[in-house]
This record gives structure tokens, sequence and C-alpha cells, in this order.
């Protein structure tokens, strides 16, 4: 990435130096054939060149989080993840910094609960900020706990309803924060969510850790897991990958 940086500061650097000498441009001289992007095919709505996360048949890109070394005891029928409560989170054993990431989730049949204990999951990207994962239909609470909510920060811009089908789907771009080498911040996370394709979260800074109680912490930190909640309900997930940006 560095290069490419090199090479278009290198090119406005000529551009502006042609700009003050008032050349006359041809279109050949702001064009460009290097580096090429790759080529990057969907054609099953999971891009080539992601790692799928879950697919429905297994669940061994995952772990427990209290246990690493236990088999992940959520369980997996019609290709569907459901939480199993009381067994903890569970976490990628892969370390992520910035990606792309897509989730599908689908609330309890069983309608139970009110606010925050109704449906209750979460999305922690490199296992620190959650990205909520509620029942919001007819469910007040809060709303920077509401679905599409990075938690107790910032609320999603609007609330989107689930389709007919009750599946919701999360499309995330994730840019971690910046640390320099004494551990000082450089620059924070920042999220781009579309819900069900509808932006939720648009380039939101991500002020730190989300808390429960409290405010949020900012420590440094390097690559981290995705971390699904278990928060007591039988939430679902399906069809979830990654693009490692
Ligand atoms: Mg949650």
């Amino acid at each position: 990435m560095r290069h490419i940086n090199l090479l278009h500061t290198a090119l406005f650097l000529a551009l502006s130096s042609a700009c003050m000498a008032q050349t006359k441009f041809k279109p050949e001289d702001t064009e460009f054939y290097e580096p090429k992007p790759r080529v990057v095919m969907n054609n099953a709505q999971v891009p080539n060149d992601a790692i799928v996360l879950f697919d429905g048949k297994n669940l061994d890109k995952w772990e427990s989080k209290n246990n690493p070394s236990q088999a992940v005891p959520w369980t997996i029928k019609d290709a569907v993840l459901t939480v199993k409560p009381s067994t903890g989170d569970i976490q990628t054993k892969d370390k992520f910094e910035d990606f792309q990431l897509h989730i599908e989730w689908k609330s309890p049949e069983t309608i139970k609960g009110e606010g925050q204990g109704r449906g209750n999951s979460g999305i922690f990207l490199q296992g620190m900020y959650e990205v909520q994962v509620l029942d919001n239909d007819d469910n007040p609470t809060y709303v920077n706990g509401q679905a599409g909510s990075i938690y107790k920060q910032r609320p999603p811009l609007v609330e989107v309803r689930s389709d007919k089908d009750k599946w919701h789907r999360y499309d995330i771009i994730y840019k971690a924060p910046r640390f320099n080498i004494d551990g000082m911040l450089i620059s924070k996370a920042t999220v781009t969510i579309l819900h069900n394709g509808v932006l939720v979260q648009n380039n939101t800074q991500i002020e730190g850790t989300t808390e429960y109680i409290g405010l949020p912490k900012l420590q440094a930190h390097g690559p981290g897991p995705i971390v699904l909640q278990d928060h007591g309900d039988l939430v679902h997930f399906r069809n979830i990958w990654i693009r490692p940006l």
C-alpha cells in the first residue's frame, strides 16, 4: 500500500509542478496502468477472495472465547448457527485488522423479554468494539443500544426493520485504530455499516471499547478476532465471510 501512496504522491508533485509551469496537459499525462486492481469474482454472493468464516457446515474457524481449547458449544442446524445461552462468546481463531465483514442474523422465533433483554447478541470488531444485534421490532430501548448501533456510542442513522424472512444482513467496513511504536494513538477506528443494504454507520469514529458501564477505553492493540456475543438469547447467524483489507 505504501508504494501506491508514494506513486500517487509522486504523480501529484509532478502535476503540481507542471501546473506551476503552466504545462499544457494531454489526457494520457494523468493516466496510469500499474499496479492493476486484483480481479475478484462474486458470482455466488461470496467474493472469491473472502475467508469464509461460517458457511453452514462447521465451526472450524471458531473457538470458545473463554475456553479456546474446547469445542465451540453453539449449535448448527439446517446450516444456521445459534447461540447456546450461558456457554459464552465465541471468536474467530484468526485475528484481523482492517476488513470487510458480511454477516447475517435473525432474532429468536419466540419473542420474550424487552429492551436489551430481547434478542440481544453482538459482533465485536477486533474483539473490543460491539456492533449491536437486537430484536428492534416494537422494542424500545436506548437508541445507542439498538440494532446497528456502536454500542453505547453511536445510534444507527436509521432503524432498519427486517425483511419478510426476518433475516438481517450487516456489511461492515472497518478500519482499525492506529498507534505508534510507543503505543500512542494516531487515529481511532472507523466503521461503515450497511444494514440490509441501508447505510446505518457512515465512517463512524469508534471512541474505544463499548462498555456497558462507564466510558470507552482506548489502549494500543494489534490484530483481534471477530467475536459473537452470548447474551443469553437464541439469536441465529448464517453466511459469515470476511475480506482482510
Ligand atoms: Mg449485544
